[in-house]
């Protein structure tokens, strides 16, 4: 069984505090390894050593950095393959999921390779007579990042590449579920030349995620996973000084006008809700048909439903894989039946599908006349499951969206341009895609959600991202006179 250490100081580094914790291979419901659940002392070490490295490293000139970041780049991308194994080996979903997932990742660092770019300050010359001011930013010292479950590899890279390559140093705290990815990452960004100490992982739960936010030495932290954990770690961390940004749980509609392209919504409808087993942020969750729609709209949807290939994930016919636990796969089973005795007509059911071995996994499932009252249209689910909630009119739809409790992603589809232009300007989210269901920007924009998606006021990765992990200085300097120079500058030269 494989033994997952922690990263200390650019050593594989054992637990010592006796506190384990197994990872499972969901498409078997084996276990195949174990990590030790890091102790105050183990989150100190890691601490330490980050803040030992951070003075040389903050130091080290922006043409070096860059160097590291293009080797590390070509270090993940030629080692894809293998991080995707370790994907689906862990998390369960299927290789080319995986392999879009490290695509997302390299994103990322290739942002982030153009630290030179991002860092540039501001000037302002003579601002009054012979004073010039001007505005650097400074990296913030040791920081933390806390990472779910559902992304173990494009989570950490959302910030790792972009804190560092500000001058920061980093410890993670990956999900205790699929952990041997995101180390591995670490692992490859070691090779690529980062000192040791600048980049830490320690492997953990709430003990070493209460010591991150406490401790005196870490000046921020990034955490993404579920909203009251998000909450959580914003309070916490904020009232200990620091600066947090926490991204939350989500409910993101796909709003269907009766106009829309019957084809491209509901192919959009099913690979958006049922990707990754429904385990995406940014799956789609609601369909909100307007009108008419919504009966030939369920029906190619669940015709759609019954084409799809539910295996392990290594299996290259499997379109999606299980879920990430047993105990999850059972609560997300358990909505439909809440969803059946609160009103709503279940069109699929996913517990008739029957499967041959102990691996989590879950049919897919579709809940025609759910209405806001149910709960499974006030929880997050997290699983496939989709639910539809029809709706009169654009804006009873568009309305459904902003009074719901997140605000993550939404998407409209239609052929319609005023009600595209009206959606993009008035949808209640962050993130927001026009015949696009899962709007996650591209590495040069930022990701973040509304409402309680997000907890914080400054987005992940792209230009939020260095803002978040950067602070600035403002220089402002006054030199004589140039004509009092002892230097001959050639003057007079004005008369
Ligand atoms: P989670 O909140 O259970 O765990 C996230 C992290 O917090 C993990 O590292 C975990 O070890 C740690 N943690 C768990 N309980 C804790 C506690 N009591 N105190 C301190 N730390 C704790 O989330 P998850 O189940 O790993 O991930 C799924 C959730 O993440 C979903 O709600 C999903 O919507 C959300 N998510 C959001 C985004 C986004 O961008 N908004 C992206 C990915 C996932």
């Amino acid at each position: 069984m494989l033994q997952i250490n922690h990263l200390i100081n650019g050593k594989s580094v054992p637990s010592t505090s006796g506190r384990t914790s197994a990872v499972f291979n969901p498409a078997t419901g084996e276990q195949t390894g174990e990590l030790g659940l890091a102790s105050v002392e183990e989150v100190d070490a890691a601490v330490a050593s980050a803040q030992d490295a951070f003075p040389a490293w903050r130091a080290m000139s922006v043409a070096r950095r860059t160097k590291i970041m293009f080797k590390f780049r070509s270090l993940v991308e030629a080692n894809a393959d293998e991080i995707a194994r370790r994907l689906t080996a862990e998390h369960g979903k299927v290789l080319s999921d995986a392999g879009g997932e490290v695509a997302r990742g390299i994103e990322n660092i290739e942002f982030a390779c153009g630290i030179s770019e991002h860092l540039k300050g501001s000037y302002n010359e003579n601002a009054s007579t012979g004073v010039d001011v001007y505005t650097v930013r400074h990296p913030l010292g040791v920081v933390a990042g806390i990472t779910p479950f559902n992304f173990p590899a494009m989570v950490p890279l959302w910030t790792m590449p972009n804190a560092i390559a500000c001058g920061n140093t980093y410890v993670l705290k990956p999900s205790e579920k699929d952990p041997s990815a995101p180390l591995f990452i670490a692992e490859l960004f070691n090779e690529a030349g980062l000192p040791d100490g600048v980049l830490n992982v320690v492997h953990g739960d709430k003990v070493a995620v209460d010591r991150l936010l406490e401790h005196p030495d870490v000046k921020a932290a990034s955490f993404v996973g579920s909203t009251p954990i998000a909450k959580y770690v914003y309070s916490t961390g904020t009232a200990n000084g620091k600066r947090v940004q926490a991204l939350g749980g989500a409910k993101n509609h796909m709003l269907v006008l009766p106009d829309a392209d019957l084809d491209l919504a509901a192919d959009a409808a099913v690979s958006a809700a049922y990707g990754s087993a429904g385990e995406r942020c940014m799956a789609i969750s609601v369909i909100a048909a307007v009108g008419e729609i919504a009966d030939p709209l369920i029906e190619a949807i669940s015709e759609r439903m019954g084409k799809l290939t539910i295996g392990d994930g290594t299996d290259s016919t499997s379109e999606m894989g299980p879920l990430i636990t047993r105990e999850h796969r059972d609560k997300v089973a358990s909505y439909i039946g809440i969803g059946a005795d609160e009103g709503a007509t279940v069109v699929v059911d996913g517990r008739d599908q029957q499967f041959d071995n102990d691996g989590y996994f879950l049919g897919v499932s579709l809940l025609d006349n759910v209405t806001p009252e149910m709960t499974v249209y006030k929880e997050e689910i997290f699983g496939p499951v989709l639910c539809v909630v029809r709706c009169d009119s654009y804006s009873e739809a568009r309305d459904l969206i902003s009074n719901n409790q997140w605000g993550n992603g939404a998407a409209i589809f239609t052929r319609d341009g005023g009600a595209a232009r009206d959606f993009q300007e008035t949808a209640d989210a962050g993130m927001v895609g026009i015949n696009v269901p899962i709007p996650v920007p591209v590495g040069y924009h930022s990701f973040g959600g509304w409402k309680d998606s997000l907890f914080g006021d400054v987005a992940m990765y792209g230009p939020e991202g260095i803002h978040f992990f950067t602070r600035p200085k403002v220089l402002t300097s006054r030199w004589p006179d140039p004509s009092t120079s002892s230097v001959d500058l050639g003057f007079p030269t004005n008369g």
